[in-house]
């Protein structure tokens, strides 16, 4: 049983500790949020499990972490200044702004000519006199050094919208000093930022967010079927950190909701909204994993022509082609993206994991059934009795002796039952209860989060009894 809508997950985040509202003695500021003690933890876990999976566990795949803010003309080229925008209504009787594609059309007209119809509404006053739709661009602007922008337009830089783009401005510098060839692919986590028209959704949709991509560069022709590689594995590898294949399933994004360098793009989706009545509309974008072909390489490259012989791209000074020593030809590879978020995949695992149980004595718990790879905390040490000096000190010193092979707390704030009802909450995997008995046998109970079963096992025992159970990879 996942959570029944992100709300739950909201209030259990803010309750224990996961996600803050930013900046909230100042009254917040819009889909920005700050991670607390347990969310750091699980936002690093998630990055260490992708990255490992990734670039670890793989032979073809080498890292990258690249500036946020970069030359401008980086998005010049991409793209991006010109198209990297959503098309903009405002509702002249509320003021509101909305997103023209988001809105509820039934007139079967496109929604421009249904706007100038009369045909939609503002979904907040119901007016339907709206502006007609214009291209807000998402980036957020900036500028480099102590003049303003405006002045001197050589100063405007961006917040980068993707980090793909740092991948691809160094593709030969890693593929000549990796000294690789095609297939392989460049790894990269980090932040990214849009000046969304409508964020929410807690942490779903964020203005600031961190990503997890990859550009995996191959010959063209063998595109499509590296594509299909990569879908299977990224689905794979949330199903093997937890996630119920039943709350996943893969949607085939139709052409006309295609970004502008992509011939391709399959998203995991996750249910996000089962609360919704209509089925259709709980889904939505886990990840993305699209066919960028030879768009980005090609248009950062000084080389390619025009009709008229003209440069394409007259700022570059490499040409981002390919050499293959075997068959002589010079190319552009295709690329084959896998992007993720980390605040999403954050959700999506909290959501999977959220459970509620009945106790013995008949109440509700909340239990986060998740990975033991992605728990923030991994053992709870606890003492049965705290007034006594002894079973206090052994408790700690147990704590001490875990902590270098895993993340573990100590806990002597409250009676055991409420300590086992925080732990759970929080998904630590395993509890450890030092009692009157430990003093004299060397033993303690190792409590089992998801059958709250219990075992007693040897101190002497102890780490490598829970490294066995964890199976921690990292
Ligand atoms: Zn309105």
């Amino acid at each position: 049983m996942p959570a029944p809508n992100i709300e739950t997950i909201a209030q259990l985040a803010k309750r224990r500790g996961f996600v803050f509202p930013s900046a909230e003695i100042y009254g917040g500021l819009a889909s920005s949020w700050d991670y607390g003690p347990l969310g750091v933890e699980i936002c690093n876990n998630v990055k260490r499990a992708w990255w490992r999976w990734m670039v670890y566990e793989r032979d073809d795949i080498e890292g990258i972490d690249t500036a946020i803010i970069m030359n401008r003309l980086v998005w010049k080229y991409s793209g991006h200044e010109d198209t990297f925008s959503d098309p903009l209504v405002d509702c002249r009787a509320c003021k509101s702004r909305l997103r023209a594609d988001k809105l509820e059309n039934h007139s079967g007209l496109p929604i421009e000519q249904a706007i100038a119809a009369g045909a939609v509404k503002c979904p907040n006053c119901g007016s339907t006199d709206l502006t007609e739709p214009r291209p807000f661009n998402l980036m957020f602007r900036t500028q480099v050094g102590p003049v303003a922008a405006e002045d001197d337009p050589s100063a405007l830089a961006y917040l980068r919208p993707e980090t793909a783009q740092g991948i691809f401005v160094n593709f030969l510098n890693v593929q000549r000093t990796a000294r690789r060839k095609l297939p392989f692919g460049i790894a990269q986590i980090g932040k990214s930022f849009r000046n969304e028209v409508t964020p929410g959704n807690f942490i779903f949709r964020t203005r600031e967010f961190e990503q997890m991509e990859m550009e995996y560069f191959v010959r063209p022709g063998e595109d499509e079927r590296w594509h299909d590689y990569w879908i299977e594995q990224c689905f794979n590898w949330y199903t093997g950190l937890g996630l119920d294949p039943k709350n996943l399933r893969l949607y085939e994004q139709p052409p006309e909701e295609l970004a502008h360098y992509s011939k391709r793009t399959v998203d995991i989706q996750y249910r996000f909204f089962p609360e919704r009545e209509q089925e259709e509309k709980q889904w939505d974008e886990l990840m993305g994993i699209a066919n960028r072909t030879d768009f980005d390489l090609r248009a950062h490259s000084k080389g390619p022509v025009d009709a008229e012989g003209k440069r394409l791209n007259p700022d570059s000074t490499e040409d981002l082609s390919y050499f293959d020593e075997a068959t002589r030809e010079r190319f552009y590879p295709y690329v084959i993206e896998p992007a993720a978020g980390v605040n999403r995949s954050v959700l999506a695992f909290l959501m999977d994991a959220y459970t509620e149980k009945e106790s013995e004595r008949g109440e509700k718990r909340i239990v986060l059934r998740l990975h033991p790879e992605l728990a923030p905390i991994k053992v709870a040490v606890l003492p049965l009795a705290k007034n006594k000096p002894e079973i206090v000190r052994m408790a700690k010193e147990i704590k001490r002796m875990l902590q270098p092979a895993m993340r573990t707390v100590y806990d002597d704030t409250a009676g055991i039952g409420k300590l086992y009802a925080r732990q759970d909450e929080i998904g630590t995997p395993y509890c450890v209860t030092v009692d009157h008995q430990s003093l004299e046998d060397e033993a303690v109970t190792v409590r089992d989060r998801d059958t709250w079963q219990q075992v007693r096992v040897k101190v002497a025992e102890l780490t490598e009894h829970l490294k066995k159970r964890l199976n921690l990879k990292c």
